[in-house]
């Protein structure tokens, strides 16, 4: 009963947040890794955005964020998806992220201008790409920082930096 009063009390709340949805499973007695955002949450996450939660979306955001943090390109979700008997087109798939990335609720990261990735983690941080598996791994490091930064022309500001350090096996 308990659980479910929080639930409740959550959804009033109009943006949901992560430290809620691992509250609730540590109330609920379940390990807050293993069990991801619960499908009422990626309800919220889409209603907040202002999307409507259509099977589709639902069925995507499910697969974007029940699984802690990842990084995936369209291909890569359009592929989970079919695998896991989800209807839903290439092109319902790129506008989707475009959609939940214009939300604040994924950020992308190119690599090379060709390659896209959606990552569920939207705080700051930089990457590792691994060359040699096509792979983003987030970098531990939070205070990673440029010794020297650009001057920016005049009337701009910095308004992000993407660091993206390749990584190749050594030979
Ligand atoms: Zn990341």
């Amino acid at each position: 009963m308990f659980t479910r009063a929080r639930k409740l009390e959550m959804s009033e709340n109009t943006a949901p947040h992560h430290d809620d949805v691992h509250a609730a499973a540590l109330l609920s007695g379940r390990q807050p890794a293993l069990t991801g955002c619960p499908w009422h949450d990626v309800n919220e996450m889409l209603q907040s955005a202002g999307l409507r939660p259509t099977r589709q979306r639902m069925a995507l955001g499910w697969l974007l964020f029940g699984k802690g943090a990842r990084h995936l390109t369209a291909e890569m979700l359009y592929e989970e998806a079919t695998l896991a008997k989800v209807p839903v087109s290439l092109a319902t798939v790129y506008n989707t992220l475009n959609q939940l990335t214009d939300a604040g609720l994924l950020r992308q990261v190119s690599v090379d201008g060709t390659k896209t990735y959606f990552d569920t983690n939207v705080t700051t941080h930089h990457h590792y790409y691994l060359e040699n598996s096509h792979e983003l791994v987030d970098i531990e490091d939070p205070h990673l920082a440029l010794s020297k930064m650009p001057e920016v022309p005049e009337g701009y500001e910095i308004a992000r930096i993407d660091m993206v350090v390749r990584l190749r096996k050594k030979r």
